[in-house]
């Protein structure tokens, strides 16, 4: 059976063809710049890479091109080969507690928590609309970041505001992340050989975004994102958590308006903001590497808040069974992943400095004596949309 699991942003579209049950990656690829001039269109299967210029319009004709090269490079013999679509979908608000099979009813909803992620959730529709156009008779499964944190209890998703900001205008925690915070909490579970309704752990996704889960015999009891993705820790252009006031403040003081500084603590802060050089790690730490005193803060800062992070759901857990590295940088920054293990030491924790020195791939990390045991786990988000999607359409 082959499922497409599918991440639509604003001009681009991800994809991988997968065959499930035994998920083997087929294919996969992205389209870039759709609207824009010059689209770009990769994909990739086996060993080899296609890569074309052309302007591609809009998402219907990605999809269409899409399906096309499928069958023209010989990767499906007909379209009847796939039997499902999962779509990444960001904000399922307080209605999608798991991932949902798409009918008109989902699509409207969709629309309607879009308030909550302007950003995303219109672009994730158009990827929908375009597949469920092109592959009118195949099961299209959405597959929320939000829903995995619906566990949450209120006392970890509220926020000590007016209560009636919950009730007007949906004003808690959501977090995000969820789909990969789910595969890497379940694969740290049988990794350490504790069936994961007994197993306590904490995922430390860090990417561009970064987002901590406390994972209570495989349900979320808390994380670090709230109502939207910019809360928590210091991530590559984000903020995390500040002083709510410090945006007034500035607003006043640069003459701009709360949208601009709420974009200053969106796209200029972060790794960037108090490095002044880059939001990528890599740079980060070749300029670490120099002595270069704002770089080093930038990343001590980081490791600071994640440390802080894993203290506090050390403790909402009552202990602690693994914590688990992935995403961009957890999968391949040994230093960002040795700064933060330095500094959860007391927790009864012991890094290996050598097993640390692993890149993108599954590892225990910990010394054998290590109480908690310290895992690197590379996410695979598009796994679990493809099992929710084959789930779903059964
Ligand atoms: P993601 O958002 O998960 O794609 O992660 C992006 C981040 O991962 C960027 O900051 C990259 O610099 C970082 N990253 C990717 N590969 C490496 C690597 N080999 N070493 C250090 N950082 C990396």
């Amino acid at each position: 059976m082959k499922i497409i699991a599918v991440n639509a942003g604003s001009s681009s579209l991800k994809f991988q063809l997968l065959e499930m049950p035994v998920e083997k990656v087929i294919a996969s690829g992205v389209v870039e710049r759709i609207g824009i001039n010059d689209s770009i269109f990769t994909i990739k299967y086996g060993d080899i890479r296609d890569k074309e210029i052309i302007d591609i319009p809009n998402h219907q004709v990605a999809v269409k091109m899409l399906l096309s090269k499928l069958i023209g490079l010989g990767i499906v013999n007909t379209l009847d080969e796939i039997e499902g679509v999962g779509h990444r979908v960001v904000h399922g608000g307080e209605r999608f507690k798991d991932s949902v099979k798409i009918d008109d009813s989902v699509i409207q909803a969709i629309e309607e928590v879009s308030e909550l992620a302007p950003l995303h959730n219109p672009a994730n529709l158009t990827g929908i609309r375009a597949f469920m156009e092109a592959l009118p008779n195949v099961v299209e499964v959405a597959v929320f970041d939000t829903a995995f944190h619906q566990t949450m209890d209120p006392v970890a998703f509220m926020y000590s505001v007016p209560y009636e900001w919950y009730t007007k205008y949906g004003v808690r925690k959501y977090g995000f992340h969820g789909t990969s915070h789910k595969y890497v909490s379940e694969r740290a579970a049988q990794m350490i050989g504790k069936p994961v309704e007994d197993a306590k752990i904490i995922v430390c996704h860090i990417g561009n975004g970064v987002s901590l889960c406390a994972v209570d015999g495989g349900k979320s009891i808390d994380t670090s994102m709230g109502f939207t993705p910019l809360a928590g820790i210091p991530m590559g252009t984000r903020s995390g958590d500040i002083d709510p006031a410090i945006v007034q403040f500035i607003s006043q003081k640069e003459n701009k308006s709360l949208d601009e500084v709420i974009n200053e603590l969106n796209k200029k802060s972060g790794y960037l903001g108090l490095s002044e050089l880059s939001s990528d790690s890599r740079d980060l730490w070749e300029a670490v590497e120099r002595g270069d005193k704002k770089s080093i803060l930038a990343v001590e800062k980081q490791a600071k808040i994640i440390a802080d992070y894993i203290g506090a759901y050390f403790l909402a857990l009552g202990g602690c069974d693994a914590i688990c590295f992935t995403a961009g940088i957890g999968e391949n920054a040994s230093e960002t992943r040795r700064i933060v293990c330095d500094k959860i030491k007391a927790l009864g924790t012991d890094l290996d400095y050598n097993r640390n020195l692993t890149r993108g791939k599954e590892m225990v990390i910990s010394t054998d004596e290590s109480k908690i045991k310290l895992l690197l786990i590379p996410t695979n988000e598009e796994v679990v949309i493809a099992r929710d999607t084959v789930r779903l359409g059964k």
